[in-house]
């Protein structure tokens, strides 16, 4: 019941010997998302042992550089490969416009097809939907049309306890009733769902936040979230900066975390003028005890327990 993040590039808009730009690989349950792409994202793939070609949907949160450029070198190695399974692209419009260009230009056809859904910037969006998991788009505050994005788990219904079906010899009927907290009578007999269940999975969350200067605007898609990633590009002393280019502050980030009720936040997205990210920590804390500093191959893993 794996329900793990690992962060790829956590630097911001220039690469630096110790941050690769924004790329995190997402595995829920099995399900294996790359969320944005930045350049050398096939190899810091490959660097943290992150399952290179199991990966069927791709979001882009924007179309800044540093967030794409390594989607051309991706998709070309999967191609070389021999994948021949379809991929979803979650993405702005034009980058379907940009991969098309490429392959012209380089006379290329991929042996795959690319299911391109373009995103919505003006309103909550539901992309994708199975049957124990779903992703939303939602729209953040950036210089260029940006998302975010969040991964939810559904909640699972109630499960049986093992031992009481043999013991009270429940038939399939009366079993879905009570995996579904309805009472039953069994033989005259009536079974309280309580004494014969157990909860469920609870439904861990997870929203990356994207490139975003702070607005508030966002809480009302993220709240009570187990998990946020929000940019961190500057120091409180360079707030004029966050402003001007649209990126935040720690603590701003910090302040969004709190606002939305997280429980855990990871900030990202340093800018490369800082060598050291110790200060931005200390900052956030400030606001938000529960904060932890990306580095390049950072993985987090959410609990299934209640
Ligand atoms: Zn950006």
């Amino acid at each position: 019941m794996k329900f793990e993040l690992t962060i790829l590039g956590c630097g911001g808009a220039i690469p630096t010997l110790e941050r690769k730009p924004t790329s995190q690989y997402l595995n829920i349950q099995d399900r294996r998302f790359l969320i944005d792409c930045g350049e050398g994202t096939q190899v810091q793939m490959r660097k943290f042992k992150c399952k290179f070609s199991k990966i069927d949907h791709i979001f882009i949160s924007h179309l800044h550089g540093d967030h794409f450029l390594g989607i051309f070198g991706y998709l070309s190695s999967l191609n070389l490969l021999g994948r021949n399974n379809d991929i979803n692209i979650y993405a702005p419009e034009n980058l379907i416009n940009l991969l098309e260009a490429h392959n012209s230009i380089s006379e290329k056809n991929f042996n795959f097809k690319i299911i391109f859904h373009p995103l919505n910037f003006l309103k909550f969006e539901r992309l994708y939907d199975d049957k124990i998991m779903e992703v939303f788009s939602f729209p953040v505050n950036h210089s260029v049309p940006t998302c975010g994005f969040l991964f939810k788990e559904k909640t699972t219904e109630r499960r049986m306890i093992k031992e009481k079906i043999k013991e009270l010899d429940l038939s399939i009927e009366s079993i879905k009733k009570l995996k579904n907290s309805e009472n039953c009578e069994v033989n005259g007999v009536l079974i309280n769902y309580n004494d014969v269940t157990e909860l469920g999975n609870r439904s861990r969350t997870y929203a990356y936040c994207a490139d975003s200067q702070y607005d508030e605007k966002i809480i009302s898609y993220i709240e009570n979230v187990d998990l946020i990633y929000h940019e961190a590009t500057f120091l409180e002393n360079m707030k004029d900066k966050a402003v001007k280019t649209k990126h935040s502050t720690a603590k701003q980030a910090a302040t969004i975390a709190l606002k939305a009720k997280a429980k855990q936040l990871i900030i990202g997205h340093f800018s490369a003028r800082y060598d050291s990210v110790e200060q931005f920590s200390k900052e956030a804390k400030e606001i938000f005890n529960q904060t932890i500093s990306a580095y390049d191959g950072y993985t987090h893993q959410l609990k299934a327990e209640n």
